[in-house]
């Protein structure tokens, strides 16, 4: 097949069509069900790490329900906190790390964790990734947040040539259009768990066919 030039806005609008069934990634759809905030926002994003959206859902839900507020998280014991949210890898220190966190945001800032991504870096247990997320779905900072979908359906697409999702940060600031920032997660990371999958993509039925480069895609379906 002859290959159209790459227009990123088409295929963002296309795939924004095609991901309508499937469920949004964690943190956009918790912001959907109210949970707005930098801090909460933050604590489900700790939740999120190596850990499946299917299993941080419940986990945000379930210990918002109990606490939502820094003060009201930071009064939580180790104890309570840790069967709270157990069913996320590295619960026992990401439990530690929440504890931690909540218990300076509410000394420095009260209720209010600011949109400050040195305040969000400088705690333990949060890396740029979370950071850049927490900063675009929480305070609509123009910030790309790059996840292990984001890598690979960019650099399959031929958009950027990175090795790392690191590098591909890089690339795709250089590249891609600011107004695309926050979406680009968004889109791509129910995209790539459901068509542009780490195994044998479904290229046969994607999209985006017919201006994909399939940079090193050897099996697909
Ligand atoms: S054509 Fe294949 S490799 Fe390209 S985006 Fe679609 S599923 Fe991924």
């Amino acid at each position: 097949m002859d290959k159209q030039p790459f227009d990123i806005g088409v295929a963002l609008d296309r795939i924004e069509q095609a991901v309508q069934p499937w469920p949004k990634a964690a943190l956009f759809q918790l912001a959907e069900e109210g949970f707005t905030s930098t801090f909460e926002q933050l604590l489900a994003c700790i939740i999120s790490i190596r850990t499946y959206d299917e299993v941080t859902l419940p986990v945000s839900r379930n210990l918002f329900a109990r606490a939502r507020l820094p003060a009201e998280v930071a009064r939580l014991s180790w104890e309570e906190l840790d069967p709270l949210i157990s069913p996320s890898t590295f619960h026992e220190r990401k439990a530690h790390q929440i504890l931690a966190i909540a218990r300076e945001v509410e000394e420095r800032y009260g209720d209010t964790l600011p949109c400050d991504r040195d305040v969000l870096l400088s705690f333990a247990g949060v890396g740029p990734k979370c950071a850049n997320l927490v900063l675009g779905v929480a305070c609509g900072t123009p910030v790309i947040s790059v996840d292990i979908h984001v890598h690979r359906v960019t650099g399959r697409w031929g958009y950027v040539k990175a090795s790392t999702p690191e590098k591909t940060l890089a690339a795709l600031e250089a590249t891609l259009p600011q107004r695309y920032w926050i979406d680009i997660n968004r889109l791509l990371v129910p995209f790539g768990k459901h068509i542009c999958t780490g195994n044998r993509p479904k290229c046969s039925t994607c999209p985006v066919l017919d201006m994909c480069r399939q940079v090193g895609v050897d099996e697909h379906r």
